[in-house]
């Protein structure tokens, strides 16, 4: 039996799951859903800095446009240490295009203007 927390909203509805991955605890289909999939294909979301030159901050706030597996965020941290940003950025811009062939793209999460 293995307990988790959904995040799936503020809720935070505490739920066991068995071998056979029968959930309990939830309060809507959603909890059931992540559960599997947290149980599974366990992903998330990676947000994160890059360097940045020229802006009026030496680092730029960066996330991946859609959840990544949870096996690679450590590869994606390793790699953000080469991304370099010039400034200025927008909220959306696309650093990397599907890093680490995740299929998500590396995006910008801050407006930065030149120094
Ligand atoms: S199970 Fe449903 S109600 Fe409970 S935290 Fe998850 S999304 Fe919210």
């Amino acid at each position: 039996m293995r307990e988790l927390v959904c995040i799936v909203c503020p809720r935070g509805c505490h739920m066991k799951a068995d071998d056979d991955l029968n959930v309990s605890g939830n309060l809507c289909p959603r909890g059931a859903a992540y559960a599997k999939a947290e149980l599974t294909h366990p992903t998330r979301v990676v947000t994160s800095t890059v360097r940045l030159t020229g802006g009026t901050y030496p680092r730029c706030p960066v996330k991946t446009s859609a959840p990544i597996p949870k096996d690679r965020v450590a590869d994606l941290m390793a790699a953000l240490n080469g991304v370099e940003a010039a400034a200025p950025v927008h909220v959306g811009d696309v650093l990397v295009k599907d890093i680490l062939s995740t299929g998500a793209d590396l995006v910008v999460t801050r407006e930065i203007t030149e120094a």
